[in-house]
């Protein structure tokens, strides 16, 4: 009997209902090369499975991995890892030879769902799609429109990168242990449209860490250093972080830049 162990996050999935949902949303096939990450004991592994010749899972946890092999199934490759410092592009190469998607899917460890989802950038020019389940709150941010209280630097820099879509909600009375918050399931395609290039991104990085350092106050004080290259308009000026679209952060991005 494995017991979960709180320092790789781990819930467990039991509701069959949600199973079955998030495995549809992710819409498994033959041709599809999907990469697992905490496969846990396997709620969503299994059904995964009957559908795909081949699934990669990455864990951490030891015990779990050494379950995993013992198992013994076919398509199954286990990779014991942090995802945190996994090359999911380098992954991703393999994806580019087959002639199916290439998805990065998973019920993901809360602790540390902000910093996976940046590590991931990096490889999004080879995924295709990303469904995840995380925090609720974090999904929310995730999503948010400018003009909204849950605006904010994860939203603009995910929304730089990726399309977003909260596709399902999930009590926490689905999980064994369960969290203390709700969780949601998330929907992240690449943008065919993005462009920037390193140092834009890097850019993007700073005006936005910048323009949210303080959210109550002004951009002509957050963005101070900034205000000589950018040529703010009087409304911008008075403005806060939340107000401003991401497509007026990314041309600020590109001004910088340049
Ligand atoms: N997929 C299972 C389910 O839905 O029941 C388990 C989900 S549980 C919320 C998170 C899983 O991620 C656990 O299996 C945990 O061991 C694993 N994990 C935690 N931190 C990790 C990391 N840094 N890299 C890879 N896996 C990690």
């Amino acid at each position: 009997m494995h017991r979960a162990r709180k320092r790789f996050g781990q819930n467990f999935l039991h509701d069959e209902g949600i199973i079955y949902s998030i495995v549809s949303l992710i819409n498994p096939d033959t041709d599809m090369h999907v990469i697992e990450i905490g496969p846990g004991l396997g709620a969503l592994t299994r059904p995964l499975l009957r559908n795909l010749d081949q699934l990669d899972l990455l864990e951490i946890d030891r015990d779990l991995v050494a379950y995993w092999n013992q198992q013994k199934l076919k398509g199954l490759k286990v990779i014991e890892g942090d995802a945190l410092n996994f090359d999911f592009l380098e992954w991703a190469k393999d994806c580019s030879d087959k002639k199916g998607l290439c998805k990065v899917v998973g019920n993901l460890p809360y602790n540390i769902s902000s910093p996976l989802l940046f590590h991931l950038v990096s490889a999004a020019q080879a995924i295709d799609e990303q469904v995840f389940m995380l925090q609720a709150e974090v999904v929310e941010r995730m999503v948010a429109k400018a003009g909204s209280s849950d605006f904010s630097r994860l939203s603009v820099m995910l929304q730089t990168r990726y399309d977003m879509e909260l596709v399902l909600e999930v009590p926490p009375e689905a999980f064994d242990p369960q969290p203390k918050v709700n969780s949601a399931v998330v929907r992240m395609i690449p943008r065919k449209d993005f462009n920037l290039n390193l140092a834009q991104w890097g850019a993007l990085e700073k005006v936005v860490a910048a323009a949210f350092s303080q959210r109550r106050k002004m951009l002509r004080t957050n963005l101070q250093v900034f205000l000589e290259r950018l040529k703010l308009s009087e409304i911008e000026l008075k403005s806060r972080a939340q107000d401003i679209s991401v497509d007026r952060y990314i041309e600020w991005a590109r001004v910088l830049a340049s």
